[in-house]
């Protein structure tokens, strides 16, 4: 047994520390980018933003909505759609703007499989990001299942994860992931850290995740643990080329789910981990024998249209670059210094 000593810190356990600019307005911020990526040649041009895999996030809804306002965010669809759907989806929206989510189940290649040979795919409008998610990417089989893919599909660029630690994203990025995807515990609707005891700060993992990555011509996506636009400003400040946003875009109108109403007219949509009890009766029939639900189920207010929201954590990041002077959000993790502003990690469970 071996303890580490260094502090690890989380969002919450940080501030920006405002420098000196030229910028007269936050509308002279560009906060989009532009990456090419290692193994598939591709480039990617928007704003690298991603919704989560996740019931009513990463929906076909919400992949339309940023198919259609320009800005270029895009939705890492659920892996639970029949592959019809996800045909349609593709043929009359183009690819720009959807990720297509497996996980390592010969269940999920097969459905790939049946997409790749179809004629949406032929048609050049098929697949060309794809998304490898497990809930730990430690795994030997997990890093064969990558290269694998990468092997299959050499000029499809490869999202992988989750993974947390330096060495271990190296290894993925050497095993054909265009970008690794970071965060074991900090999701809003996780309960590993508290199941099973595992995990680590997410913005200490992101620091040290993107600076591996960087160092071979690889991205990090920061997956979970944002909960209002400044989080989202301390990723990309912290070296996250991608942030994946689950919770803050959940409970919308193009959340695809039920919306409740109480005795007060108050409106309630049920949010839930994909690895939560809900999830597990909802896709599998049931929680396996051999596994704990790592996931919890919450009922969240309404919020309706999503466009409000968007503007907040869009206006947010473009507020942030403002502080530091950074024209562009390429410049922020240059500019970013940041404050510790607290002196011990006091709740890195999260609320309940
Ligand atoms: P959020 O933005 O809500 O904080 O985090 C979203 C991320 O939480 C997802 O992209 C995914 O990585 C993670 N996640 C989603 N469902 C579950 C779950 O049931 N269990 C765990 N451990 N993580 C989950």
């Amino acid at each position: 047994m071996r303890i580490e000593e260094d502090v690890k810190l989380d969002y919450k356990d940080v501030l920006i520390r405002p420098k000196r600019s030229t910028l007269a307005s936050r509308r002279e911020v560009d906060i989009s980018r532009r990456y090419k990526f290692k193994w598939s040649g591709h480039t990617f041009d928007g704003i690298p933003i991603i919704a989560a895999n996740m019931d009513g996030v990463g929906t076909l809804s919400m992949a339309k909505y940023f198919a259609e306002d320009g800005n270029g965010l895009s939705v890492a669809v659920t892996k639970h759609y029949a592959l019809d759907d996800l045909q349609a989806y593709y043929a009359e929206h183009g690819n720009r703007n959807i990720w297509y989510s497996i996980g390592v189940s010969e269940k999920d290649v097969e459905k790939l499989d049946a997409f790749l040979a179809s004629d949406v795919q032929k048609g050049g409008n098929g697949i060309d990001k794809l998304c490898i998610d497990v809930a730990n990417g430690y795994s030997e089989h997990f890093v064969e299942f990558v290269k694998r893919m990468r092997d299959k599909l050499p000029e499809t660029t490869i999202m992988a994860g989750n993974v947390v630690t330096g060495e271990m994203v190296e290894e993925l990025v050497l095993s054909g992931a265009d970008v690794v995807k970071v965060g074991i515990g900090p999701g809003s609707v996780c309960t590993t850290r508290k199941m099973t005891g595992v995990g680590y700060p997410q913005l200490s993992a992101v620091i040290e995740c993107a600076d591996a990555a960087h160092g071979l011509k690889g991205f990090v996506c920061a997956d979970g643990g944002c909960t209002v636009p400044g989080d989202l400003a301390k990723a990309f400040g912290a070296g996250a080329d991608f942030v994946m946003l689950g919770g803050m875009l959940a409970g919308h109108d193009l959340c695809e789910g039920s919306i409740d109403e109480d005795e007060n007219g108050d409106k309630f949509v049920t949010f839930y981990g994909m690895s939560s009890d809900t999830a597990m009766q909802k896709h599998s029939g049931g929680v396996a024998e051999y596994r704990a639900s790592e996931g919890k189920t919450v009922r969240i207010p309404y919020r309706g249209d999503i466009a409000e929201t968007m503007q907040g954590i869009l206006g947010g990041l473009r507020s942030a670059c403002t502080y530091v002077g950074a024209v562009e959000l390429k410049e922020l993790s240059k500019r970013t210094t940041f404050i510790r502003v607290t002196q011990q990690i006091n709740n890195v469970f999260g609320t309940s």
